[in-house]
């Protein structure tokens, strides 16, 4: 590791930009490999290689930018110069939604800044992590630099968290086990990012392009089956659009295709394990009790499994349990408002704040509503945010830090200042 931040930046760059390269180059073999360990479409894997990839090129950008300063000193003898240093040895422990993309935005940064990384994959998705590590490898990245370790989290997570000689964790998952983590890095004062749960709001107001709000839910609520943190959870509409809204989204929904990820007409995959099946069989049953009314699906999907049929509720309330919990599974929950206030208040009801949506074709709606939502990001008029141009994360309980964009870097590295005296 000290000869790797030693190297020249633009050392660190060219073999970021190789494995970039390397990982375009078998985007059929990785995303074969995706699909059949997560189960999600070709089409999606396939594009999780591209978005996964694109973190590793722009950090290879972000490498040749890690400048310090040179800050005006409190007096002409002196002069303050601020370095930016390598924090370390990182660890990372990630889950199974984005079994490539949430490797490389913590990997590509901490080799970036000069870090070598040890990271946990989750047990359902080991084989991506290891093939592009293995690709890191065929890149020219020295061994020793991006380590992966499989097997029990609860083995290896209180080693990564409490070990002395890791300065930083990086984790994304749930919030509860992101919590447990926060308080084993405490004991010695590691850097934390933390990408945890969301529970995130999709709104719709009176003046929107009905037509576009419904393909940007498709996008935002069916990727993945509904499995991935910044999935619209809460879809709050306008009293006055309701029934022209849900109409086209039924005939949208219907559309979807259930089956194995690697037929190619298949848009939806299976749910991950057992577990998530009952959670989300849990959630509708406990909505449908409480007065939603099932408009499309609602069951587990004939073909078995853990197939769960596309499924619109409407006439949901927050008294049920889907308004806290992420459902993680094709569920839309649709829910009435009928002042900007009200959606925004309903909005901002939860403890986590990772992704939220709104739209609308006024812009004054959109700066107030941009600005009272209390999410780390906001969709406005689209239903795709995250990109490796962009700072992803969360406030309240959806965590810290940020992953992508130049800010991306920042928890990989630490300031320095040497203070110079006596100069004259
Ligand atoms: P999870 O149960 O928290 O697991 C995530 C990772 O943590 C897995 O590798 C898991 O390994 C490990 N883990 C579990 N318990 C641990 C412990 N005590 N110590 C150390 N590691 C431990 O989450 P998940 O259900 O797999 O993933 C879905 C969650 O991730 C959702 O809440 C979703 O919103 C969130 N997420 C957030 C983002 C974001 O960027 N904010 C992105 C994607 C997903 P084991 O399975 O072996 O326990």
């Amino acid at each position: 590791m000290n000869s790797w931040k030693h190297e020249p930046a633009s050392r660190r760059a060219a073999i970021l930009q190789k494995w970039h390269d390397l990982l375009v180059a078998h985007t059929e073999d990785l995303a074969g490999i995706l699909t059949a360990e997560q189960g999600k479409p070709l089409t999606e894997a396939r594009a999780e290689v591209a978005y996964g990839a694109d973190y590793v090129r722009w950090f290879a950008g972000e490498a040749l930018r890690i400048d310090g300063e040179i800050l005006q000193a409190p007096s002409p003898d002196k002069r303050v110069i601020v370095l930016k240093q390598p924090v370390g040895l990182c660890a990372a422990i990630t889950p199974w939604n984005f079994p490539i993309a949430m490797v490389t935005r913590k990997v590509a940064p901490a080799l970036a800044a000069g870090c070598a990384m040890v990271v946990k994959p989750a047990p359902q998705t080991p084989f991506s992590c290891l093939a592009i590590a293995e690709l890191a490898l065929r890149a020219g990245l020295p061994s020793g630099l991006f380590s992966v370790v499989t097997g029990e989290a609860s083995v290896i997570g209180p080693v990564l968290s409490t070990h002395p000689l890791v300065r930083k964790l990086s984790f994304t998952g749930s919030t509860k086990v992101g919590k447990l983590l926060i308080a084993q890095a405490s004991g010695t004062v590691k850097k934390v990012t933390m990408e945890l749960g969301g529970n995130a709001p999709f709104v719709v107001f009176e003046d929107a392009d009905l037509e576009a709000a419904v393909t940007g839910l498709m996008v935002s609520k069916f990727r993945a089956s509904g499995q991935t943190c910044i999935c619209a959870n809460r879809i709050l509409v306008h009293e006055s659009i309701r029934e022209r809204f849900t109409n086209l989204l039924k005939h949208a929904v219907s559309e979807l295709r259930v089956g194995p990820g690697t037929q190619e007409s298949i848009t939806q995959g299976p749910l991950i394990d057992r577990a998530a099946l009952n959670k989300v069989e849990h959630l509708v049953s406990d909505a449908v009790a409480k007065g939603a009314r099932v408009l499309l699906g609602g069951r587990p999907h004939p073909l078995g499994g853990t197939f769960y049929e596309p499924t619109i509720l409407d006439g949901c309330t927050p008294a049920m349990e889907l308004w806290h919990e992420e459902i993680f599974g094709p569920v839309v929950a649709l829910y009435e408002f009928s002042t900007e206030e009200e959606a925004v208040a309903m909005a901002n009801d939860t403890r986590v704040g990772l992704a939220s949506y709104v739209y609308t074709s006024d812009m004054r709606r959109f700066w107030r509503v941009g600005e009272a939502l209390e999410y780390g990001m906001v969709g406005v008029n689209t239903g795709a945010i995250s990109n490796a141009a962009a700072p992803f994360g969360g406030i309240k309980e959806s965590g810290y830090g940020r992953e992508g964009s130049s800010h991306g870097i920042d928890d990989y590295l630490t300031l320095k200042y040497l203070c110079l005296g006596g100069i004259g």
